[in-house]
């Protein structure tokens, strides 16, 4: 039985009044126990989510992180310095680094392991664009995506990992995938975690992300293998964001 994740990421929005906003609107919400709600909100809000989300069950999340452990890199996170924050989750691959800020597949690779090495879960981000999808190319791109962070990994490390897909396409701009097609892709995903192992397709969460919003995450959320969100926009209003945490539960 694998728990539902709703992961609200904030991406660079959001102030210090929101955070203290979700902190009481969690503390105060009944959440039911079957689900599992995290928030992402940028770096600087960090400290201050940690200790508005303590007493709650919102566990915390960061957006990115650099795989080296420090050193000369002026603006960069390392995972240990997410995980003194009580970080359990941390984005990587999130479709928006893939594109401005050139992260490949191997500086995704690289900071799985890193994440995974500090005791971080990493939320694996894969999803096709329009045009790679017109072209029919969506499971290629896909499970591309996923192949070269799993094929480095070990087996036991492989089970630590959360996966997203998030079509490019429908990030941001208001247009879901429906239902069957974010579910024909989960599956694609689940039958690739089958051969590496069974248990893995079993048990690895795969989480859908692209304009999920409060109208239309029940049907997504009722596909049989849609383990949860990642929510971006409807993440910045805490009613929303309950009422997606609640059709989850
Ligand atoms: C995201 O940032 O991962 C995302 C899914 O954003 P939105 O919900 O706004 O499409």
């Amino acid at each position: 039985m694998r728990m539902p994740l709703i992961a609200g990421n904030w991406k660079m929005n959001g102030s210090l009044t929101l955070v203290e906003q979700f902190g009481q609107a969690f503390a105060e919400a009944a959440l039911a126990p079957s689900v599992e709600v995290c928030l992402i909100p940028p770096f600087p809000y960090l400290g201050a989510a940690q200790a508005a989300l303590a007493g709650t069950p919102v566990a915390l999340g960061a957006q990115t992180l650099n795989p080296e452990p420090s050193g000369a890199h002026t603006g960069e996170v390392s995972a240990a310095m997410l995980a003194e924050f009580g970080v359990r989750y941390v984005l990587v691959g999130h479709s928006e680094r893939r594109s401005l800020y050139g992260e490949d597949d191997v500086a995704v690779s690289a900071r799985v392991v890193s994440a995974l090495e500090a005791g971080l879960t990493p939320v694996l981000c894969v999803g096709e664009t329009l045009e790679q999808r017109e072209a029919e190319r969506t499971e290629a791109v896909v499970l591309g995506q996923l192949e070269a962070v799993f094929d480095a990994l070990a087996p036991e490390s492989r089970r630590r990992v959360v996966i997203a897909y998030e079509p490019v396409w429908a990030i941001g701009t208001g247009r879901t995938a429906t239902p069957e097609q974010a579910q024909a892709v989960h599956a694609a995903i689940r039958r690739r975690l089958a051969a590496y192992a069974p248990e893995l397709a079993e048990t690895l969460r795969v989480l859908y992300g692209g304009s999920m919003k409060a109208d239309n995450a029940a049907e997504l959320l009722a596909q049989p293998d849609i383990d949860g969100g990642l929510v971006g926009g409807a993440s910045l209003k805490v009613d929303d964001f309950l009422a997606i945490c609640q059709s989850a539960g």
